[in-house]
């Protein structure tokens, strides 16, 4: 994966130490719409990707928004904020963070127009506060619910996330869907409870929903069991080494030892191997047949190990350690002469599967349901990096329309049906904040736009279709069929997202967009340092 890209954007005159009033308002605008700019071309299903070089030379191709905005290097304090609008709307929301970007450049846009005429960035702000609970209620208002078990609407929401950014969405779609099923009791939190895993090999239809753990490692010996069923598990944060050889537990201090012939040599190494062989004989006696290391495992305790029929897992990431024992129910413990029963996981299940070099081992049938993992298969590391970015979308757009109980209708369905009402709104409003609102409707305008200009359709007839269907009461479900430049129902369609990610939307981008107009005065500090020397990475500088 590429690392940051260190050439950093430069959206202001260096020149002036010193800017303020609506100039620098003007300023900051321009700077936070130089942001969302770069992302508006990959904006839905036929929406174009970006490359991205690193100054190491790594490429990095991708078509979502959030990762080329944490991917491109930005300066300017105002152009972070639209940043943060990406970021907020990718934690609360898990979807929805290019129309948020889009959508907070374009009320930005709209504020410099009205600040240009005369407006005062006050009386804007105060219009997109009221145009922004409007929206609220109109969303509430025109959002349907759904249940957990409505199996095809939870995959045509996942498959809407998806689509566009990975192929076989048919097959990926209901993945995502079981998985959330699965972990759907008390509060659903996609970052810990699915574990998403990587194998190169396969094709994307391969891709599996597993109910438990995988870990990627293998048996440290091939003469062990692959397959152990009704596995009582040890997990040890060391390894299984010559103690007074290796590394202390915790990885301290080496124990110092003096050796004056060969016989004494042997003798040491007898010792430490009947020690090692005892505690191992403790660990099959309260029924271990797995044990999972953090630490290596020597070779004479490997073929020790096979003897007694343990499977022997070396090398394992502390995360992967602790999210077996969620799974399990076993105590991580440092050294192995600690390991009592009451330490030990239990799993119906655990197996080594895999082609040679790409092995996995499965730990099913956990103590613990709420623990699942999706194995993606893929042809390179490219392809299932892309893929689990899209599962993660649509994971987390079948958690919110289950946690919520509610979704809308997209393809641009919801945001039109808002400009209207909230364009309605405004006549009854009046006042100079009227002109706020009516351009808070206008950029909500802009997503349909986009979409439909990132699809190659006429935008100025699309959007004007999807209106006038809108006003003659057709419902607030009518949205964009980009494959066919025709206004369907969206529902019909199956194009639908959220509440959350929409509601979270015009949050994220309104409160931005305050927050950058409040600014009035920008102070400048010196320039010299900005170049950072070469080899060393730039510095952060808050300058204004
Ligand atoms: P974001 O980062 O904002 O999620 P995406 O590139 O994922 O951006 O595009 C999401 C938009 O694409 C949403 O507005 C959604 O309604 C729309 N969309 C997804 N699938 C379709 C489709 N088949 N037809 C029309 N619009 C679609
Ligand atoms: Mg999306």
């Amino acid at each position: 994966m590429a690392g940051q890209i260190t050439q950093p954007m430069v959206l202001i005159d260096p020149s002036k130490a010193h800017v303020h009033g609506n100039d620098a308002v003007q300023m900051n605008i321009t700077a936070a719409m130089a942001v969302a700019n770069t992302v508006k071309s990959t904006f839905g299903p036929s929406g174009l990707d970006k490359m991205l070089v690193d100054v190491a030379g790594d490429v990095t191709i991708t078509n979502d928004g959030e990762t080329i905005l944490r991917k491109i290097a930005v300066e300017h304090p105002s152009a972070k904020t639209i940043v943060a609008v990406a970021n907020t709307q990718e934690k609360e929301a898990g979807d929805g963070t290019t129309a948020s970007v889009i959508f907070a450049g374009e009320l930005l846009k709209r504020a410099g127009k009205l600040i240009g005429e005369g407006v005062h960035p006050t009386t804007i702000i105060a219009g997109y506060k009221l145009a922004e609970a409007k929206s609220h209620e109109i969303l509430d208002g025109i959002a349907t619910s759904v249940t957990a078990d409505d199996r095809d609407l939870l995959c045509s929401i996942a498959a809407t996330a998806m689509v566009g950014k990975a192929v076989a969405c048919d097959t990926l779609a209901p993945l995502c869907v079981d998985a959330i099923q699965m972990i759907r009791n008390g509060t659903i939190d996609v970052f810990n409870d699915v574990m998403i895993r990587h194998s190169v090999g396969k094709r994307i239809e391969d891709t599996e929903l597993i109910h438990g753990i995988v870990i990627d490692k293998s048996r440290v010996n091939d003469a062990m069991p692959k397959r152990v069923k009704g596995a009582r598990i040890a997990l040890l944060t060391s390894g299984i080494e010559y103690r007074k050889f290796g590394k202390m537990p915790g990885g301290k201090s080496k124990d110092k030892v003096k050796i004056h012939s060969a016989d004494e040599l042997q003798n040491l190494y007898d010792g430490e191997e009947s020690a090692i062989r005892s505690d191992i004989d403790v660990l099959a006696d309260i029924g271990v047949n797995v044990v999972f290391c953090a630490q290596s495992i020597t070779e004479s305790s490997q073929s020790y190990l096979v003897k007694r029929g343990i499977i022997g897992v070396a090398r394992v990431k502390d995360a992967d350690l602790e999210a077996i024992s969620r799974a399990t129910g076993a105590t991580i413990i440092s050294n192995i002469v600690d390991v009592e029963e009451r330490d030990l996981g239990a799993a119906g299940l655990v197996e080594e599967k895999g082609a040679e070099d790409e092995e996995l081992i499965y730990i099913t049938d956990c103590t613990d349901p709420k623990t699942v993992s999706l194995v993606v298969h893929g042809g390179t590391e490219h392809v299932v990096e892309v893929i689990e970015g899209a599962l993660n979308d649509a994971l987390r757009v079948v958690a919110d329309a289950v946690m919520d109980g509610t979704v809308v209708a997209g393809g641009g369905a919801c945001e039109i049906e808002l400009a209207l009402r909230v364009r309605d709104y405004a006549a009854t409003v009046g006042g100079k904040e009227q002109l706020a609102i009516n351009a808070f409707a206008e950029a909500l305008e802009e997503i349909p736009h986009a979409l439909a200009e990132n699809s190659g359709l006429d935008t100025t007839n699309m959007v004007t279709a999807l209106k006038s269907k809108h006003i003659a009461g057709a419902g607030a479900a009518f949205g964009i069929d980009i494959y066919n430049g025709e206004i369907v129902d969206m529902y019909a369609h199956g194009v639908i997202e959220p509440f959350r990610v929409k509601n979270q939307l015009l949050k994220s981008a309104t409160d931005a967009t305050t927050m950058i107009l409040r600014v009035d005065d920008v102070l400048a500090s010196e320039r010299k340092e900005l170049t950072p020397a070469p080899g060393q990475a730039p510095h952060d500088y808050d300058r204004f």
